[in-house]
């Protein structure tokens, strides 16, 4: 099998937009910083990263008669929220087990941004107190059974749509993506900077840029996670293992190695969802250089790791840097009282 023969349930515009970050890059004084944007690229409830996932589950759940798709994330989950959106655009049900994944106290943070939205579009939300874990929950597993018990058909749908067989392909399929955009735009991406904690976005593209080397005669890229679970140990693991899968999967006909599980730790501060000095200052430096909003969960701790590496040359200043953008502005509203 390649990557072409899994079948693909668009969700998305068409590829998402790639441009530069100038002002941004010049402040840097290093390498010419790019961003491909996953946060614009689809029309359902704005999208993100988990919406290219979808894509690739999506035609196993309606091969499965699935009627009903059931997943796990925070209270402030932007997956879910890109479930809840998928469920209502494809007459789906969703059943969505919300846990209280962040220490974060916000007077309204169980009824703005992302829950409200999931809200609106019909999805059965369902609180749940147990913390932060990327892992296979028994609120799931429980969701799961009662959908069965009433005469549904659930399709499953774990944390971040992760570890699901199908799980890294849309992220494959991304570099693929990205290699025809380098094509049009003349410029060659040595180094992919992307947030990273249920781990099937970098994963996969590891395993797709792994592909265009070994199968398609590209250069070999860089593809650095910035890890934002603060849960190292599992996050990488979780990587190291979805990359392989993945890898296997789309027929990459080598094992990948060690040194391309490229997992990076000092952004993520001690908690996942709780922001830190690095992460406020990569949120301010992006809105008032360029515009482009991040979040304090994700991009904004993701962004930290490139500006240090672009900043301390570890990332050398002759490098083409892509900055996968994988939305999550959502969850901003949950966060009013640190940035007013
Ligand atoms: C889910 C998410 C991530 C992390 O992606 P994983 O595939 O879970 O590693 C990063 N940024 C945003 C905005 C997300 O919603």
């Amino acid at each position: 099998m390649t990557l072409a023969d899994f079948p693909r349930y668009p969700l998305t515009f068409g590829p998402s937009p790639v441009h530069q970050l100038e002002r941004l890059s010049s402040h840097l004084g290093g390498a010419r910083v790019w961003a491909k944007r996953e946060d614009v690229s689809s029309g359902l409830a704005y999208g993100g990263n988990k919406v290219r996932k979808l894509e690739y589950l999506i035609p196993d759940a309606l091969a499965h008669g699935a009627d009903t798709l059931v997943s796990i994330g925070g209270i402030q989950s932007n997956h879910t929220r890109q479930v809840a959106a998928v469920a209502a655009h494809l007459g789906m049900k969703a059943v969505l087990v919300q846990e209280n994944w962040v220490n974060w106290p916000d007077a309204v943070g169980d009824r703005v941004g992302n829950i409200l939205l999931s809200r609106l579009m019909g999805a059965d939300v369902r609180l749940s107190p147990a913390g932060f874990d990327i892992g296979f929950r028994d609120s799931w597993k429980d969701a799961l059974r009662e959908v069965e018990e009433s005469g549904g058909k659930p399709y499953a749908i774990p944390a971040g749509a992760s570890d699901h067989r199908l799980g890294g392909l849309g992220f494959a399929n991304w570099a693929h993506e990205v290699r025809a955009q380098e094509e049009q735009l003349g410029v060659f991406f040595d180094t992919i900077v992307v947030c990273t904690v249920t781990g099937s976005t970098h994963a996969g593209m590891i395993a797709g840029f792994a592909d265009l080397a070994e199968n398609f005669g590209d250069r070999p890229r860089r593809v650095i996670g910035i890890d934002a679970s603060a849960t190292i140990e599992k996050t990488r693991e979780q990587v190291d293992r979805i990359a392989r899968r993945t890898a296997d999967l789309i027929g990459l006909g080598r094992d990948l190695r060690d040194d391309e599980i490229d997992v990076r730790e000092g952004w993520a501060g001690d908690e996942y969802g709780i922001p830190v000095a690095s992460t406020d200052e990569a949120i301010y430096l992006t809105g008032r250089l360029e515009g482009v909003i991040l979040d304090p969960v994700y991009e904004g701790k993701s962004m930290a790791g490139l500006i240090d590496l672009v900043s301390s040359r570890q990332i050398p200043a002759d490098s083409n840097v892509l900055y996968a953008h994988l939305g999550g502005q959502q969850a901003l509203n949950a966060y009013s009282g640190r940035y007013h």
